[in-house]
């Protein structure tokens, strides 16, 4: 075989039918954030971030930074080993008792990603436990979908938030057989939200574990930001709630929140936790003081849902299709990659401003999207340049609008 044949090939498919993949290359401007400069060859651009997940801004809070600059500081760069080897360090064991706390949880185990919690704790729980059955819902993320793969357990895939599929399943295992529900809160693409309370009822009635992924939610719901379980009173209910550090909270890392004993058997089990350098000090410092402030300040979350409502209604008033749901992500349809990504150029060359398209396999093909999400640093000049840009866009590349709109 050439092997480079091979590779080329494998690229020019992906460039047919346009799905390759082109990474904006972006210098972020701490302070200024969502404004930053775009590099390309030897060119920089000013442009406007429009579709970062640092939700609230957090990763520029001066709270945050002036934790990661004195931790840097007091403890230098690196951990200096895995947990169990010399990387347990006083930064990183405050954080998961800030996570426990958060979540009304007895322990929290820190990860390096939400990616490698999802992977290790899937993975570990459905893999270690006799017989476990995993029940994930379709549109589950990668993170999860490769745990669960990786735990080699029996998994059944029901059909996205429906209840009625979820019971069926579950009732046709036998009531004693170990079982686990995988599902999010909020979900990134599509931005809905599941019926978890309905879920759990499931749950208690079939002899089930829940576990939970509100990466896209934490910070963002509930009264100290513990993610739309907190808003709906159900974290108690939820055996494992997952998190990000790095969307809301503004930095990096992953976690688990759980019982003590649960946290305890991932921790002595899961290799993904276990055999890997501990995150750095000051990012575990940075992400403590950004959930910290997140706990009693409640206004970005408020200037983030407004700043939300005002581009919806926005784009509703120009007639820019975009999917109703009840979160902050606002996925703006195109249904068609090549057009998704032109568009997506067009904004960056001739608007400065940056949207990165979202094609197969991220998203069905033919529900190709730009995923907007509006944070309470976007200012008024922001939002009235990007819905300019757009209806210029739509008009240029004759769109689709919905009827009845103001045009
Ligand atoms: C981004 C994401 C993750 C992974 O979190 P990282 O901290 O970015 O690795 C997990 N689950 C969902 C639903 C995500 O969107």
């Amino acid at each position: 075989m050439n092997y480079q044949d091979f590779f080329a090939a494998s690229l020019d498919q992906l460039r047919d039918d346009g799905n390759y993949r082109v990474f904006a290359e972006l210098e972020r401007k701490c302070g200024d954030f969502p404004h930053a400069q775009a590099h390309d060859g030897g060119d920089t651009a000013p442009v406007t971030i429009w579709c970062s997940n640092d939700y609230l801004g957090m990763g520029q809070h001066p709270a945050v930074l002036e934790a990661m600059h004195d931790a840097l500081d007091r403890c230098g760069a690196g951990a200096g080993g895995t947990r169990n080897i010399s990387g347990t360090t006083h930064d990183h064991v405050q954080l998961e008792a800030e996570l426990a706390d958060l979540h009304g949880k007895e322990d929290a185990l820190l990860f390096t990603s939400g990616y490698v919690s999802n992977w290790a704790a899937l993975g570990t729980l459905a893999g270690k436990i006799p017989g476990c059955v995993v029940l994930s819902d379709a549109l589950n993320h990668a993170s999860m979908i490769e745990g669960i793969r990786h735990s080699k357990a029996e998994r059944m895939i029901w059909k996205h938030n429906d209840l009625n599929d979820l019971e069926s399943k579950l009732a046709s295992l036998p009531l004693n057989q170990p079982k686990l529900i995988a599902f999010e809160s909020v979900y990134s693409m599509d931005g809905d939200i599941a019926p978890i309370k309905e879920i759990c009822d499931l749950a208690d009635k079939y002899n089930a574990m829940t576990y939970l992924d509100e990466v896209h939610a934490v910070g963002l719901y509930g009264p100290r930001g513990g993610g739309i379980a907190e808003r709906e009173g159900l974290m108690d209910r939820i055996t494992v709630i997952e998190g990000t550090l790095g969307k809301a909270f503004g930095v990096v890392g992953g976690y688990i929140a759980a019982s003590a004993d649960l946290s305890d058997f991932v921790r002595s089990f899961a290799s993904g936790f276990i055999f890997t350098t501990a995150l750095p000090p000051a990012v575990a410092a940075g992400a403590a003081a950004s959930i910290r402030h997140l706990k009693s300040s409640t206004a970005e979350r408020e200037d983030h849902q407004s700043r939300v409502t005002e581009v919806r209604a926005r784009l509703d008033a120009l007639g820019i299709p975009h999917t109703e749901n009840p979160s902050h992500i606002i996925p703006v349809m195109v249904g068609d990659p090549v057009k998704c990504k032109y568009i997506s150029d067009l904004l960056l060359q001739d608007h400065g401003i940056y949207i990165q398209p979202i094609n197969y396999p991220t998203v069905p093909k033919g529900t190709e999207r730009l995923r907007i999400t509006p944070s309470p640093v976007h200012s008024q000049e922001d939002v009235d340049r990007l819905i300019g840009a757009l209806g210029n866009l739509w008009s240029q590349c004759e769109l689709a609008r919905m009827p009845m709109a103001a045009q």
